[in-house]
């Protein structure tokens, strides 16, 4: 009996130590890769420090959940670089009355990041079995004002626009023009733009009094924009 108590004793405090380990990593993640490089918008960083990034990683990954890179995901995927989501984030200037659609559910990160902030995320995801997986852990994680639609992206989700703001998270050829269409007047898009192998750049779209202003933010890498 003694021995029993020992060990659940033991497991108790070692699962509290790397809950711990990763509240550290999580904030040693925001201050050394997102403050530092200019993030200032509170509700964005609130939002790293709560999202619980390796939740959203394969268990093989899990120590380099918050290291400063993209990490794979399966289907050929990736979960973006920290910086690059907290830098689509607040570039779009989220606020609590937002209705925002993303492009490339993944594994959900962006989505719950978002989803912290705004009232609700619409996410689109064109892998089925990343969809159902994204759909399942944001669930299980009591995200309420998330939908998540299996689907080509490309063509946005009517039933819900016009959108405060659109987020995409694969690199486009071009700026489909739905999701144009989708945008509200005043809201903004921020996109990645280019072909797979050659470079990318991360584009802010502004839709105002009905005309388009975009502007090239920085050079990217992201994972093909796929057609179904
Ligand atoms: N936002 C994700 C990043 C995922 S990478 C995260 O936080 O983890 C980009 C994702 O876009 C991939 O999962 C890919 O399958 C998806 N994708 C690519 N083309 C798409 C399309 N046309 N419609 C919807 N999703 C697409």
């Amino acid at each position: 009996m003694i021995k029993l108590i020992t060990i659940l004793l033991l497991t108790i405090s070692f699962s509290l130590q790397t809950q711990d380990s990763f509240e550290k990593a999580r904030i040693s993640m925001v201050n050394g890769q997102i403050k530092s490089r200019g993030i200032k918008d509170e509700n964005t960083l609130k939002a790293f420090l709560n999202v619980e990034r390796h939740k959203f990683v394969p268990d093989r990954l899990i120590n380099s959940s918050y290291s400063d890179r993209p990490l794979p995901i399966g289907y050929g995927q990736t979960i973006s670089q920290p910086y690059i989501v907290a830098y689509m984030t607040e570039i779009i200037q989220p606020k609590p009355t937002d209705k925002v659609l993303e492009i490339g559910t993944g594994s959900g990160y962006q989505a719950a990041i978002l989803a912290e902030i705004i009232e609700h995320v619409y996410t689109i995801e064109i892998v089925p079995q990343l969809a159902v997986s994204a759909e399942y852990l944001l669930k299980e994680l009591g995200y309420k004002n998330i939908s998540v639609k299996q689907g080509d992206g490309y063509f946005g989700w009517e039933e819900h626009a016009p959108f405060d703001a659109i987020v995409v998270t694969a690199a486009a050829e071009h700026i489909p023009p739905p999701l144009i269409e989708q945008l509200k007047d005043g809201g903004k898009m921020i996109i990645p733009v280019g072909s797979p192998f050659l470079t990318q750049h991360l584009m802010l779209v502004e839709k105002e009094n009905g005309k388009i202003k975009t502007k090239s933010m920085m050079p990217v890498r992201f994972v093909p924009f796929t057609r179904e």
